[in-house]
């Protein structure tokens, strides 16, 4: 299971083979960790014509903002931001080999025509060089304006050059576009994006909203006294999720199958949680969660999921049924049913799981696409209403290739092919997915809604 190539390449041995083979060298990815919890050196801000995030900055000479765009009330929002992710936040690139730049924000919100999106290229162009390895190219972006084709245009094209710039900046390093009108809503996503947390998201579009934010007292526990359930927690990407809700402050109920017992019983107790043995896939599974929660719940994080792999000329209607009611009937009922109960308190967090083979599509798998494509549906169409009528957000992540028992059992060679086929050069990890999750989950994510994010690396597959 262990990604033997990737650890090779770690090695002096190894370093030297690949360099005289010309094979890939996927760079080790810095993850948060308590004794490296931030990016390693400053963060350049820049500003790309003049920024709308909810006012006009100033720019400076070549569309670059000399003073990060402080200069105007909306300027200095998005400066105050900045500034709080911890990182030191520079206008130019520093001189000084010992403040390397981890990340580079490109303020690129007023950017509304063809000429504008020339300061784009023309504020990277010089810097983009300059990035640390696992640093972040993060371009902000303003949501598109269907009265204004011009301007709809150009931040479209803003799409294209992250991707692009994803598949080659390398060296672990990501590039990643936030639609937003506001710095203030846009703060947990910024502090995620720009942290360590969100190593293996690389190609993404993220937007987030104008609904009200509650900032947490404490961003590095901003679910104290929450409580959250994650189903299919007694094991890989589940069990990462509720560890890393459970260092975020939160009191996680780990859901499993019965049969997975004695492991669903040392997660919760590793993390300080409660077990709770149920098929998800039982009718009144949702009545049974808002039993076991009589004082309400924050976070419901949609994690349980299977595979029954096989072509659709040979698969059998007994491998297509249990996929779609796992991972994807089970979500609608007990989604619907706790809603309908009311027992997701208002600021409450939907969270579920998708996968890149619902948007990509993938051999063999008809009945897993079909019903993580579901999932899809399910978010876009909820969230919405579910933020209107309930105060609940609802979106999903989709993760790529993760390193867990549901991949180690993929063939050698498709396994190999799914490990290299992204900008990474490398699978994600569980924790990947639960970052991204605790990010989801986080109040100060109520404007982050209806979004689904793959947290792939930038797979190839439908990218
Ligand atoms: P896994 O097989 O390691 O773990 C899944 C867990 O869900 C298991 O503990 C299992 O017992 C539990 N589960 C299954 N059916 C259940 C049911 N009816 N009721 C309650 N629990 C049930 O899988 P994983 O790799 O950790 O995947 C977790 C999620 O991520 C799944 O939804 C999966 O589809 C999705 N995903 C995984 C990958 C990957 O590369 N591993 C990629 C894309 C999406």
């Amino acid at each position: 299971m262990a990604d033997r190539y990737l650890r090779f390449t770690g090695t002096a041995p190894g370093r030297f083979l690949t360099r005289r083979l010309g094979l890939p060298r996927p760079a080790a990815l810095h993850r948060w960790s308590p004794e490296r919890p931030a990016l390693d050196g400053v963060l350049l801000h820049l500003t790309a014509g003049t920024s709308a995030i909810g006012g006009d900055a100033a720019a400076g000479p070549g569309g670059t903002s000399e003073n990060g765009g402080s200069s105007s009330a909306a300027g200095r929002g998005l400066a105050a931001v900045l500034a709080r992710t911890g990182l030191d936040v520079r206008t130019s690139v520093p001189a000084s080999a010992d403040a390397p730049v981890a990340a580079v924000v490109l303020d690129a919100t007023g950017v509304a025509d063809v000429d504008a999106l020339g300061e784009v290229h023309a504020a990277l162009h010089p810097v983009v060089r300059s990035v640390a390895v696992s640093g972040r190219v993060l371009v902000l972006g303003a949501p598109l304006d269907p009265a204004d084709h011009h301007q709809s245009a150009v931040q479209q094209g803003l799409e294209g050059f992250v991707r692009s710039l994803g598949k080659e900046i390398g060296r672990g390093r990501t590039a990643g576009l936030v639609r937003l009108t506001d710095a203030g809503a846009a703060e947990s996503t910024l502090r995620f994006l720009l942290s360590p947390r969100s190593a293996y998201i690389s190609g993404q579009v993220v937007e987030v909203g104008t609904a009200p934010v509650t900032a947490p007292d404490d961003w590095e526990r901003p679910l104290a006294g929450l409580t959250a359930l994650v189903t299919g927690a007694a094991r890989g990407i589940g069990e990462a999720v509720a560890t890393t809700l459970a260092r975020d402050g939160a009191h996680v109920v780990c859901l499993d199958i019965p049969s997975a017992g004695a492991e669903l019983t040392a997660a919760a107790t590793r993390i300080g949680g409660s077990a709770l043995p149920l098929d998800i896939t039982a009718a009144d599974a949702g009545a049974r969660i808002a039993d076991a929660l009589p004082g309400g719940l924050d976070v419901l994080v949609h994690n349980a999921g299977i595979t029954r792999d096989r072509r659709l000329a040979n698969m059998p209607a007994d491998r297509w049924a249990p996929v779609l009611d796992v991972n994807l009937a089970s979500v609608l009922r007990t989604t619907d049913a706790l809603l309908a109960k009311g027992a997701l308190r208002a600021g409450g967090r939907i969270v579920c799981t998708a996968s890149i083979a619902g948007i990509a599509g993938n051999t063999g798998q008809t009945n897993y696409a079909a019903s993580k494509a579901g999932v899809v549906g399910l978010v876009r169409s909820l969230a919405p209403r579910a933020l209107a009528e309930h105060g609940v957000t609802v979106n999903a992540v989709a993760p790529g290739f993760i390193e867990t028992r549901m991949t180690a059992a993929v063939p050698l060679f498709i396994r190999e092919a799914g490990r290299r086929m992204n900008s990474l050069g490398q699978g994600g990890l569980p924790v990947d997915v639960a970052e991204t999750t605790a990010w989801f989950a986080s109040p100060g994510s109520g404007a982050v809604n209806g979004q689904v994010v793959r947290v792939c690396g930038q797979s190839l597959l439908g990218a």
